[in-house]
């Protein structure tokens, strides 16, 4: 099936390390017929992704690897923003300049905290919720359309916590993905976590489960890569789980719009 991934960053996010060029020749290597950029963005001042990301330089950069690779990979432009419900009519002004294909929203900071910051002496319990709600908070009131990442907690909680058990919050999640479905978004199946202590995707099974119980069908699947080495990584271990839970497509978009991409097995 379409090989894609639909959650890299170059070194146009803060944290990015190669130069989009390089990361597309290496993913068209690997046999990835598309890739989408999903740079860190956010107008929070209090935000390490602050005013990084140079729009015109991304999208000048963008353009050249399209037309250099236009017979070798499809190339797309997106972003990844934190918190996307702080200063959200600012925040809106800004992306309506941009011309991009497709949104994440995910969160980074709580109370513009970084997540390993911001559970210093709070209890499990919280630890957890106080994520969830702020997921919440994002699903109702931001335009996005994927949720990044949707257990990413349980990566810093994991060392002194380890990990959660889905039945404690088996109500807050239903509530996050029933507003997902109703808003018409989606969420990602990140695959990041493979690659530290939780060894597994973000979010889990039984959430990608509850989530098709309750109806949902927008997915995409990101490696959340910010080097050449992992792009692309985990893509076929998703996709033989999605098909196992009884999902039939994933999703890519351009401009915004979503074309569904058959799951096979
Ligand atoms: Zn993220
Ligand atoms: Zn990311």
């Amino acid at each position: 099936m379409e090989y894609v991934d639909y959650h890299v960053h170059s070194n146009n996010s803060f944290d990015g390390k190669f130069k989009i060029i390089d990361m597309c020749k290496r993913a068209a290597t690997l046999g990835i017929a598309e890739i989408c950029f999903t740079e860190h963005f956010s107008i929070d001042p209090k935000d390490v992704s602050y005013n990084v990301l140079n729009y015109y330089k991304y999208s000048e950069e963008i353009n050249a690897a399209r037309e250099k690779l236009k017979d070798k990979i499809i190339i797309k432009k997106g972003l990844e923003i934190g918190e996307p419900y702080i200063l959200k009519k600012n925040l809106e002004d800004e992306v309506k300049k941009m011309n991009l294909d497709f949104i994440i929203g995910s969160i980074h900071n709580i109370n513009s905290l970084k997540l390993r910051l911001s559970m210093r002496n709070k209890d499990k319990k919280y630890v957890y919720s106080d994520y969830f709600d702020e997921i919440l908070k994002m699903v109702g009131n931001s335009d996005i359309d994927i949720v990044g990442h949707l257990d990413l907690i349980k990566r810093y909680a994991y060392d002194l916590y380890g990990n959660y058990k889905f039945n404690d919050y088996k109500e807050i999640l239903e509530e996050i993905l029933e507003k997902v479905i109703v808003n018409n978004i989606g969420i990602e199946v990140n695959t990041s976590g493979f690659r530290n202590k939780v060894g597994e995707t973000y979010p889990s099974m039984d959430i990608l489960k509850l989530y098709k119980n309750l109806g949902g069908k927008i997915i995409t699947i990101g490696s959340d890569s910010h080097d050449l080495d992992n792009i692309g990584n985990n893509y076929f271990t998703v996709t033989k789980m999605l098909n196992e839970i009884g999902f039939k497509y994933i999703y890519k978009y351009e401009k915004r719009k979503k074309t569904a991409i058959k799951i096979e097995s």
